[in-house]
């Protein structure tokens, strides 16, 4: 296992670390995808691109243990679009199997930006979209095909998909596939491609049935496992800990009322990449907060009139990467804000240990998406805490919190030595209202003076479909997911699925059956793909000669009603209603 190797290197000091040894030329890069990466703003490997690209780049086969947010894509994508033959003109090079829809169009995405540059064509085959628009698109001649297994099968069987020509091939979040049934899918694309190819094969969890497909597909694979760290030093007690969910676009949004909220006296927000961290500088500065961007290449003096901003309070903010916020002078800052969760769980220990040092109080707020879910599993692994969820500070948190901030302030000055040098404004004013009406006047004058309550939207938060409750794919709850995996439920065959069927599930009639060849996998399959559920939400399933009830969220039955209902099963279209008993 090459884990601790990983995790010794992600735990040494940032600033001790030699440039030569961490940057992505140092992996075997081509200088194309170097620049690309430089134009994306990335400044270094995560610990999976460091730990995989060169085995990947050495043609070895390879079985890796790592949850999406790590740089997972980035890791199998960079090596496999180096490996393409872009003079060959047959069938496509390399393909990458994963389980739903939205994967398929996440990673075409990744694919296309890190090979625009080498001039790799990409094309997502997924069901759901029109197969003339995919039976276009491959005809056109492609390097990289990313399907998902059901739909894949699909166009082999036309004759429009062939893999003859096929180098790579990458199982993306594997256990999920199987999970949703689609083994014998997978098995046959496998065997579809020739002998020699390179196969990865990449899982969140890695249940027996991964290593059996491991020892019968891949030759000899290089085992990666990254995550899971077992570092002693936790970060300091004095530093409280919160993380916060909600979707991408509200993020900004969050970090400004989180601001408002604290208003630390100095804080240091980290990004993942460089045109983040301009983006979002920016973005803070249009909402009237004074951040500042830190850059890798800024010198030492740079960085200290930064720090010296910061200091006196020009400015509120820095915005920076793990690379560039290295060798800060961090007595200063009050907070750190993690405006993404950090894709090793070590940085995140890094970042929040420049608060909370010698004896201060240190505050640590992470901005979480709801697919993250695995990244701070990981993150409260290695640092041996439950980092709490907080709900999103409405608007009336935000109120209360200004008011009292007012109240400080007002209580503050109260106290000070000079207060009887403003009699004479008391004075000229008594005349004019009561002594009430005129302390309300000049309290408003402070509320105000302070940019409070400008911020009247509320901001949705979405801890919920992290932590279970949620329906969708990333929403579940560890401990949902933990009884899936120990209960005797997974097998969907007949009518034994893997939910009860209780309360919460809602049924839907589909009018095709075993005698037009639907099988679960089909089910669960088709559902997963077009919904957007996953595969967990989906049974128990019963299928009849001429047609399958279908178990799904309660809350879902609407939505898979309309979407099967547009669809194609085994080729055929489907009439799609509620069933009730
Ligand atoms: P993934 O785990 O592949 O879904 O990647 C998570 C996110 O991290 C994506 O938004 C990537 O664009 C970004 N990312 C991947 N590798 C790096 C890197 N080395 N530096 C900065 N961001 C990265």
């Amino acid at each position: 296992m090459t884990d601790q190797t990983t995790e010794e290197a992600a735990l040494e000091p940032a600033s001790e670390r030699t440039e030569a040894l961490t940057g992505f030329a140092a992996l075997g890069l081509n200088d194309e995808l170097l620049n690309t990466l430089d134009g994306l703003g990335y400044e270094e490997p995560t610990p999976i691109q460091r730990e995989t690209i060169p085995h990947l780049l050495g043609g070895h086969d390879l079985l890796g243990q790592a949850a999406t947010g790590t740089g997972k894509t980035a890791a199998f994508a960079l090596p496999a679009l180096q490996s393409i033959d872009t003079t060959i003109k047959a069938g496509p090079q390399v393909l990458v199997l994963v389980p739903t829809r939205e994967l398929a169009v996440q990673v075409n995405e990744a694919m296309f930006k890190y090979g625009r540059e080498l001039g790799i064509r990409v094309v997502p085959v997924f069901g759901g979209q029109p197969i003339q628009r995919q039976l276009r698109a491959l005809d056109r001649g492609v390097h990289v095909v990313v399907a998902t297994p059901g739909r894949a099968i699909d166009h082999i069987g036309r004759g429009s998909l062939v893999l003859d020509s096929i180098r790579t091939v990458i199982l993306d979040e594997a256990d999920e596939m199987l999970d949703m049934g689609f083994t014998d899918d997978i098995e046959s694309i496998l065997e579809s491609t020739p002998d020699d190819r390179q196969t990865v094969l990449f899982s969140a969890t890695m249940p027996p049935r991964i290593n059996s497909m491991a020892k019968r597909y891949q030759r000899d694979p290089v085992r990666i496992k990254i995550g899971r760290g077992d570092a002693e030093t936790g970060p300091e007690k004095l530093v409280r800990q919160t993380i916060y969910v909600v979707q991408r676009s509200h993020k900004a949004s969050l970090l400004g009322r989180l601001l408002d909220i604290e208003s630390p006296q100095s804080a240091l927000v980290f990004c993942r990449t460089r045109i983040e961290v301009d983006q979002l500088t920016e973005t803070m500065n249009g909402r009237g907060y004074r951040a500042e961007a830190l850059h890798g290449g800024m010198d030492q003096n740079q960085r200290d009139r930064v720090m010296g901003r910061l200091r006196d309070g020009t400015a509120e903010l820095l915005v920076a990467t793990d690379v560039a916020a290295r060798g800060l002078d961090i007595d200063a800052l009050t907070h750190v804000f993690n405006y993404d969760v950090p894709a090793a769980a070590e940085s995140y220990v890094h970042r929040i240990g420049r608060v909370g040092r010698a004896g201060r109080e240190g505050v640590a707020i992470t901005l979480a998406e709801p697919k993250e879910r695995r990244l701070l599993q990981n993150i409260e692994r290695l640092t041996k805490q439950n980092i709490t969820i907080a709900k999103v500070p409405t608007v009336a948190d935000l109120r209360i919190r200004q008011l009292e901030m007012t109240i400080n302030q007002v209580r503050e000055s109260l106290a000070s030595p000079d207060l009887e040098d403003y009699d004479t404004v008391l004075h000229a004013l008594a005349g004019e209202d009561s002594d009430r009406n005129i302390a309300l006047a000049a309290i408003r004058l402070v509320h105000a003076a302070r940019g409070a309550v400008l911020d009247e939207r509320e901001i949705p938060d979405a801890s919920d479909r992290l932590r279970g409750g949620g329906s969708r794919k990333n929403g579940q709850s560890r401990d949902a997911k933990g009884r899936a995996r120990n209960s005797g439920e997974r097998d969907r065959s007949g009518s034994k699925g893997r939910r009860s069927g209780g309360a919460g599930t809602g049924f839907v009639h589909i009018s095709l059956g075993r005698k037009s060849g639907v099988r679960p996998g089909d089910l669960v399959g088709a559902i997963a793909n077009e919904t957007g559920l996953s595969g967990r939400d989906i049974g128990p399933i019963k299928i009849s000669d001429r047609y399958s009830v279908v178990g799904v969220p309660e809350s879902d039955v609407g939505h898979v009603i309309s979407t099967m209902s547009a669809t194609t099963l085994r080729g055929k279209k489907a009439k799609v209603r509620r069933y009730t008993d």
